[in-house]
C-alpha cells in the first residue's frame, strides 16, 4: 500500500475525525434543533469493530492523528472501550476526544484508564443562565466538575472549545480567558460556522478571531501570534505577552485555512467526508458490511481524498451549506 494520502492540491492527509454517534444530551442552538431531532437508526451506526477496522486501514495509509467526536461521544455506551482499542494501534501518535463534558464526572476516569490523554471540552460560558440559553439544558455544573476532574487525573493538554457568536458571548470572553489562564486550559475560540440545524447562521453573527484578539489584548494581556507552531493545524495560536499561557482561534470564516487542511471525517453512519462543508460523501459502511477487502476500503479512502475540493467557499456567493448539520456530520 502507498502509505500516504495526498490530494490533487498536494495536501497530505494524516488526520481522521471519527464521529461515534449523532446523539447528544444537550442542544446547542448553533448545532442542533431544539426538539424533534432526527437521529440515524441504531443499526445504521457503525459498530466499534467496524470503526476499528476502518482506522487500522487508514493508519496504513499514513493517518497518525485520530479524534473521537460526535454528536456527543460520551453518550455512546462503551466509548472507553473504543478508546482502548484505538490507543492500542501503534501508528496513532495522537489520539484525542472532543466532548461537551456533561458526562465527564462519570467517564473521565475510565477514559484515562483506556489511554486517553488529550481532551477538548466544549464550554462557551461560565454563566449558568447563558449556558442554559445556549445549550437549552442546565448542565454547567457537571461540565465544570468534569473539567476539574480531567485536570486532577492528569489529562493534558486540556483545551476548551468555545463557539464565538456575535451579540451573545462577548461578556464571556474575558471570564473564559481568565479561567483558562488560571487552570492551564487552552481556550480555542471557534468562529460560528454555517452548520446549524435551523439555518440561523448569518455572517453578521460571526464574532471574528480579530475582534476577540482585540478584546483580550486590551482587557487581559497583549496577545502575540506564535509563528508557525504547526502550519497544518487549523488553530492559529497566540500567547499572552505576560507568560499567562496560550490561546487558539479556529477562524474558519474570517481566515479560512483550507490550503493546509489535513483532515478526513468518518460520520457515525459510515460515510467518509473530505471536508466539514462537503456536499458529497462516500459510503464506507456498504463496503465494511458487504465483505469488501482491506484493499478495496483503502482504495475508497484514497479516492475520497483525490476528490477533495480546494476549499469551502463560505466567503463567496457560491457557498451552499452542507445538507447535514454539525451534530450529524461530526464536529
Ligand atoms: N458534542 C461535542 C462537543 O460539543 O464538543 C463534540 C461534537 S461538537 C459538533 C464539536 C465542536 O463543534 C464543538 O466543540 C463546538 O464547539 C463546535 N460547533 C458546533 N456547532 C458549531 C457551529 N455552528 N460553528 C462552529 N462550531 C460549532
Ligand atoms: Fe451536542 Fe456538541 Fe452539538 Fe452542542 S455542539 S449540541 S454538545 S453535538
Amino acid at each position: 500500500m502507498n502509505a500516504e494520502l495526498r490530494d490533487t492540491f498536494g495536501r497530505l492527509h494524516d488526520n481522521l475525525r471519527i464521529s461515534v454517534t449523532d446523539r447528544c444530551n444537550i442542544r446547542c442552538f448553533y448545532c442542533m434543533p431544539e426538539r424533534d431531532v432526527e437521529y440515524a437508526a441504531r443499526d445504521a451506526i457503525l459498530s466499534y469493530e467496524e470503526i476499528e477496522r476502518f482506522v487500522r486501514i487508514a493508519v496504513k495509509l499514513g493517518v497518525t492523528k485520530v479524534r473521537v467526536t460526535g454528536g456527543e461521544p460520551l453518550v455512546r455506551k462503551g466509548v472507553a472501550e473504543l478508546v482502548r482499542k484505538l490507543a492500542a494501534i501503534p501508528e496513532i501518535q495522537d489520539l484525542a476526544l472532543t466532548t461537551n463534558g456533561v458526562l465527564l464526572p462519570q467517564l473521565a476516569e475510565p477514559l484515562y484508564q483506556a489511554g486517553l490523554r488529550r481532551i477538548n471540552v466544549h464550554l462557551d460560558t461560565l454563566d449558568r443562565e447563558r449556558f442554559t440559553r445556549i445549550t437549552r439544558r442546565d448542565e454547567l455544573d457537571r461540565v465544570l466538575e468534569g473539567l476539574a476532574l480531567v485536570k486532577r487525573l492528569g489529562f493534558g493538554p486540556i483545551k476548551i472549545n468555545a463557539v464565538a457568536v456575535k451579540d451573545l458571548v462577548e461578556p464571556d470572553l474575558v471570564p473564559l480567558a481568565r479561567f483558562g489562564r488560571e487552570n492551564g486550559f487552552e481556550i480555542r475560540f471557534i468562529e460560528f460556522m454555517p452548520l446549524d440545524a435551523q439555518g440561523i447562521w448569518d455572517r453578521s453573527r460571526v464574532l471574528t478571531a480579530g475582534e476577540i484578539i482585540e478584546t483580550l489584548s486590551r482587557e487581559v494581556a497583549p496577545l502575540i501570534e506564535i509563528p508557525d507552531r504547526d502550519p497544518r493545524a487549523p488553530a492559529t495560536e497566540y500567547r499572552y505577552s505576560d507568560g499567562g499561557g496560550a490561546i487558539g482561534f479556529i477562524a474558519s470564516v474570517s481566515r479560512p485555512f483550507c490550503q493546509n487542511c489535513n483532515r478526513i471525517r468518518l460520520t457515525a453512519d459510515g460515510n467518509l467526508r473530505y471536508c466539514l462543508f462537503a456536499l458529497e460523501e462516500t459510503d464506507v459502511k456498504g463496503l465494511l458490511r458487504g465483505g469488501a477487502s482491506d484493499d478495496e476500503i483503502a482504495a475508497l479512502i484514497r479516492a475520497t481524498v483525490q476528490a477533495k475540493w480546494e476549499g469551502h467557499e463560505i466567503n463567496s456567493a457560491r457557498f451552499v451549506p452542507p445538507p447535514r448539520p454539525m451534530y450529524a456530520i461530526g464536529g
